[in-house]
């Protein structure tokens, strides 16, 4: 059902009335409190739950096995503990250089702006991670400039996070401004799942700040379910793409969540008539606390290959592992076969 009022409402609006109370949640999508487990509720002390309510307006009404519902809702089971499910998978507190970088592929490096996220994703590697001890602050920045400035392979910069969109427009573009001038980069490259959770977030002046830089904007978006991408959803993305703005997706592969070739063949497609292209399809991470999420090797595998036998070349995301000190993503599908 579409909701007049997400697509009215601007996205600071949206931001700052977030849903924080789980028992809140289950009231509006009509499921019973008792569908949430005390162990949840733990749980979501840990990690704070956190849904745009334009995002919780796509989610199907009493039905607790939703694809969306269940990226989001805490799970009693994130209590447990896995021996190899563990707070910093990657390994990212080793490789800080200085506050907000993270510099460990060779022709680009992250940025942290923010360790705010508009959705916390019950999967998300980042949910143990210090980011508040670790942003930039204004006088950082000669720094940074300094730091990309000795690194002669860097070309791009990647803002993450956190979320890179949950910055005002202002701030946006004073570090894009900061950006620019630094010559020997040509690409900016924006990570942010706020697109598909509040729409709205792009603005008139986001699209205008991204059309008139020098730096080649590429967005990549983080969208996991055909149902996060209603018609509203996809029109606003497209009016970047409209603008020559590249807009990709990266999904996760989540027990319970898209574990089908269905679901990944429906995203893929439901991505492309959007203008937006699949670049990668990550396994999921092993965070402490997303152990219910995790599939087997080989379940894995056989769903990847339906998805290469029923999708065009273009439309199959990379299947990606991140290891912790490699120099890429690390490709997981045919890798032993030759
Ligand atoms: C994923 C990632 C990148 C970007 O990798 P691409 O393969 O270019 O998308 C850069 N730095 C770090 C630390 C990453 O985890
Ligand atoms: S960093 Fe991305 S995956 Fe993690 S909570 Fe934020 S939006 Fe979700």
């Amino acid at each position: 059902m579409i909701n007049y009022l997400y697509q009215e409402q601007n996205w600071q609006t949206q931001l700052s009335d977030l849903i924080t109370d789980p028992l809140e949640l289950l009231e509006i999508l009509k499921l019973a409190p008792d569908q949430l487990l005390s162990g949840a509720i733990l749980a979501s002390e840990q990690f704070k739950l956190r849904v745009p309510r334009a995002f919780a307006n796509k989610i199907e009404k009493s039905n607790i096995f939703d694809p969306l519902l269940l990226q989001v809702l805490p799970h009693h089971l994130e209590l447990e503990d896995h021996a190899d499910f563990v707070t910093d998978p990657l390994g990212e507190e080793q490789a800080n250089q200085q506050p907000g970088v993270l510099h460990k592929y060779k022709s680009r490096f992250l940025l942290t702006l923010t360790g705010a996220c508009a959705v916390h994703c019950r999967y998300c590697f980042r949910r143990h991670f210090p980011y508040q001890e670790n942003l930039p602050k204004n006088d950082d920045w000669i720094n940074i400039k300094n730091y990309i400035e000795t690194q002669s392979n860097i070309n791009e910069v990647i803002l993450s996070g956190g979320d890179p969109l949950t910055l005002s427009n202002r701030k946006l573009k004073l570090w894009i401004d900061r950006l620019e001038t630094v010559n020997q980069l040509k690409y900016l490259r924006v990570h942010s799942r706020v697109p598909i959770v509040i729409p709205n977030r792009i603005d008139d002046e986001l699209i205008s700040i991204f059309k008139n830089s020098r730096l080649r904007i590429i967005l990549v978006v983080h969208s996991n379910h055909a149902n996060e991408l209603d018609d509203f959803t996809c029109a606003k993305i497209n009016s970047l793409v409209k603008e020559n703005i590249t807009v990709l997706n990266q999904a996760v592969l989540l027990k319970g969540v898209n574990d089908s070739v269905q679901a990944l063949c429906n995203l893929s497609y439901r991505l492309f008539d959007a203008g937006i292209m699949p670049y990668y399809l990550h396994v999921l991470d092993k965070v402490k606390g997303a152990h219910h999420f995790d599939l087997n090797p080989k379940v894995i595998d056989q769903i990847y290959k339906d998805v290469l036998a029923n999708l065009p070349g273009y439309l199959v995301p990379k299947l990606v592992r991140e290891i912790a000190g490699e120099q890429n993503k690390t490709p997981l599908f045919g890798v032993t076969t030759y």
